[in-house]
């Protein structure tokens, strides 16, 4: 074997034997946790102020939920479902979204008998069969609110201040929120028939997509992506110009409601959404410099009675956490990390390591988280580790200090060591945490 074939031997990475995740679905380290910690803490925070409570309902339903809800013809239903089949009868599916669950828990829970709109929050994993790409995974998670039981237009804008408010908490520059309203069952199929008959000469000049769209759901023609199609969406009818009065009341209320709030938005008349289930108002939620949305919802006032359930009008909205971390992270934006670790504990020797490993044991009693090193047994490794931890207080045992049963405590800021008796450290340390 030459050199040459020596070196590119080297050079071609051996293919890893070691099990990877499937495809589209990812794993998340405490780094990206950071992240998602804050996300969900600025989540729980607006929840709370605005009388949102935790929902979770199961992962899997049964598939005609999903069916009947979001309808089959839409594209999380008819093409990124995973299903499971089971030994009985039923047909489950992994939650494409989270709103008919929703719905089907309070509706089943007999909570829907109150007079009061439930508010619901969640932090929950969805998962849509799609090819996955940069912001698009086949499992992922999303913040969302739902208010059930209600009409009200300033529901409507309470949950998109909501969403607009968490956004701006984390410091998300650039927000802009696309809204649309898309009328009731009394107006849209009025509508719905203009944009039939505006389509029906073009179909030799439409995508495929389009095409099928067009005899099975003819809104989602409003939302195609692709080249050819666009001119026909710019000179398509539009949805505000045929709502009916009270539809056309609604959306003008909403629009007041966020105006009161200054809240920005800007009227898109190409926004449908792609779930049979939506009513009335519709909006998405963008930031600068990133074209996909990082949230979107609406309302969906006949969910219910599609899902076998009362007259239940209803709003909500669902964010995506990784596609806001994305942004965090892209953008820079600086999140605060708290190392709630102030203690760090270096040992040296065997009786040391046991002698430590109660001292953490009596810290942990204390409340007071401390962190170690036990596989690294010399003192240089243990002394980088607490370097790299960044604490502010450091506990040294070697022999000498088992012996005599104290414990030296070293200020890594001051560099200030005391030697203290073993039996009150926890009490000595109490008094210099800040
Ligand atoms: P949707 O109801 O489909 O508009 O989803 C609401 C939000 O969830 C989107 O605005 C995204 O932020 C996020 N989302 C939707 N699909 C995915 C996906 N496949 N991967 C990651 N995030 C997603």
């Amino acid at each position: 074997m030459n050199k040459k074939t020596k070196a590119t031997k080297k050079a071609t990475p051996k293919k890893s034997n070691v099990f990877q995740s499937p495809k589209g679905m990812h794993d998340i380290f405490p780094a990206d946790f950071v992240y998602v910690d804050k996300i969900e803490k600025e989540f729980k925070k607006i929840s709370a102020a605005y009388g949102f409570e935790r929902i979770e309902t199961p992962i899997m339903e049964n598939i005609h939920l999903f069916e009947r809800g979001a309808g089959i013809a839409s594209e999380v239903v008819s093409k990124q479902m995973f299903v499971v089949k089971t030994k009985s009868e039923d047909v489950l599916a992994l939650r494409p979204e989270m709103t008919p669950g929703v719905m089907r828990a309070y509706l089943q829970s007999g909570a829907s008998r109150s007079q009061i709109p439930g508010k619901y929050f969640y932090i929950s994993p969805i998962f849509r069969y799609e090819q996955p790409q940069a912001g698009r995974f086949r499992q992922f998670n999303q913040a969302g609110f739902e208010i059930l039981h209600s009409d009200d237009s300033a529901y409507d804008a309470q949950i998109i201040l909501a969403c607009y408010k968490m956004l701006e908490e984390l410091k998300i520059k650039g927000i802009s929120i696309k809204i649309n309203s898309i009328g009731c069952k009394n107006c849209r199929p009025n509508y719905i028939k203009k944009l039939k008959n505006f389509y029906k000469d073009k179909t030799g000049k439409i995508c495929r997509d389009c095409s099928r769209r067009l005899s099975e759901n003819p809104l989602r023609l409003l939302d195609c992506k692709e080249e050819k199609c666009q001119p026909f969406k710019d000179s398509a009818p539009q949805s505000i110009d045929y709502l009916c009065g009270s539809c056309k009341h609604h959306f003008k209320s909403v629009l007041e409601f966020l105006d009161e709030v200054s809240v920005p938005y800007i009227i898109d008349s190409s926004l449908v959404r792609g779930l049979d289930y939506y009513s009335k108002t519709v909006f998405e939620i963008f930031t600068e410099d990133f074209s996909s949305a990082l949230g979107g919802g609406g309302r969906y006032d006949y969910l219910s009675e599609t899902i076998g359930g009362p007259k239940m009008p209803a709003v909500g909205a669902a964010m995506g956490v990784e596609r806001i971390a994305t942004v965090l992270k892209e953008k820079n934006i600086n999140i605060l990390v708290k190392n709630h670790f102030k203690v760090f504990l270096i040992y040296m020797g065997d009786e040391a390591k046991k002698k430590a490993f109660k001292i953490i044991s009596d810290f942990y009693d204390a409340g007071i988280a401390v962190k170690e090193s036990f596989s690294k047994e010399s003192l240089k490794g243990q002394l980088r580790v607490a370097d790299r931890e960044k604490v502010e207080h450091v506990l040294i045992l070697g022999q000498r200090e088992v012996f005599e049963d104290t414990i030296i405590l070293r200020n890594m800021i001051t560099g200030n060591q005391e030697n203290i008796p073993i039996k009150k450290i926890v009490n000595e340390v109490k008094k210099r945490i800040r």
